[in-house]
């Protein structure tokens, strides 16, 4: 059993984010739509923050504020759930 080739349940929820967004790497995407597919607990947390993002981009578009602002709101959202890594 190597979990090289796996990601754990701590690496997923460090890419949850990213993942979200679409900045992963394919590999990376792959290696973590993998995992959500197969650890409940991973998968209920992406779905939360996937609906917790989706809401407030709705909720954002219906006030009608520019992408670029939107952009900016999404980037301090991201940084803001960011475990502390370093
Ligand atoms: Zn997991």
């Amino acid at each position: 059993m190597t979990a090289l080739d796996r990601y754990t349940c701590e690496e997923v929820f460090r890419r949850l984010n990213d993942y979200l967004d679409r900045e992963l790497s394919p590999a990376e995407m792959a290696m973590v739509k993998e995992h959500l597919d197969t650890c409940g607990q991973c998968a209920s947390e992406h779905a939360f923050e996937a609906s917790v993002l989706q809401e407030l981009k709705s909720k954002l578009r219906r006030i009608d504020l520019p992408q670029s602002l939107l952009d900016k709101v999404g980037a301090i959202l991201a940084e803001a759930r960011l475990p502390e890594e370093q």
